[in-house]
């Protein structure tokens, strides 16, 4: 059985967002990156069912600039075994992703499809879905539990309600939430292995499908600041406050 595994390179989650002056986007310069966190627990899910002796081979997939590589040896650094880079100048959107990646699936022919639920830079929650529709693949979102089987996977996923369990059909895309494991940190001898690993290179403009963006982004802005808060001395100067004040009751 063989996993494809999407991973992204977006801004550390880390990072104070800085917004730029012109409100045409945010700052990257300088800016430390790093593999998409859902995207890790793909990652990690994968490599735990190779570990299983369910899967035979993991293949991670990046599209992004030059320097998006780094997120395919981060993947490779903790298991996987060979990766793929799209390359793409500038941002494309989840249907473009979409598409670039069913032409990674025709290629490589997957059992199943890992992606993280959501990237935390666009905050999308979209690329899964749709690859999911435009391959005509079962799909099971949001999953925080995988078990395996011979043709099928069972999920258990998060929904309103609670919890909610699935068995659906290989092969399948599967976006994968935080809950579903602990990533682990790649070791320095096996992040020097990873550097011997192949990352087979293709290009996105190349592959012959439509990628271009259809949101024009109008402006990007900071949230308004919050107001600092005051202390109260009783429930009475509370409920008076609220009332007469901030008039919310
Ligand atoms: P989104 O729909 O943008 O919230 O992204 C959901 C998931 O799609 C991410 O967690 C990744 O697994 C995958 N994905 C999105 N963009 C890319 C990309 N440029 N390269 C690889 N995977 C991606």
């Amino acid at each position: 059985m063989k996993i494809l595994v999407a991973v992204k390179r977006v801004i550390d989650y880390n990072v104070q967002i800085r917004v730029k002056e012109d409100g045409t986007g945010v700052h990257t310069d300088n800016v430390k990156m790093s593999t998409n966190p859902p995207d890790d627990n793909a990652i990690e899910e994968a490599v735990k069912l190779k570990e299983s002796g369910k899967v035979k081979e993991i293949v991670a997939v990046t599209v992004g600039e030059e320097k998006a590589q780094e997120t395919v040896r981060k993947a490779l650094a903790v298991g996987a075994d060979r990766g793929i880079h799209v390359k793409a100048d500038s941002y494309i959107e989840p249907l473009g992703i979409a598409k670039i990646l069913k032409k990674v699936v025709e290629k490589e022919k997957p059992d199943m499809v890992f992606l993280g639920k959501q990237a935390i830079d666009d905050d999308c929650n979209q690329t899964g879905q749709m690859l999911a529709a435009i391959l005509n693949w079962p799909q099971g979102t949001f999953t925080s539990k995988i078990n395996l089987k011979e043709k099928t996977v069972e999920i258990v996923r998060e929904i309103d309600e609670g919890l909610e369990t699935l068995e659906i059909n290989l092969p399948a895309v599967i976006t994968c939430d935080l809950r579903l494991n602990e990533p682990r940190f790649a070791s320095l001898p096996n992040i020097m292995k990873a550097k011997k690993k192949p990352i087979d290179q293709m290009i996105a403009k190349d592959l012959g499908i439509d990628i271009k963006n259809r949101i024009q982004q109008l402006k990007v802005e900071e949230p308004p600041k919050r107001k600092s808060g005051i202390k109260v001395s009783s429930v009475a100067e509370l409920v008076s406050k609220l009332k007469n004040e901030a008039k919310v009751i």
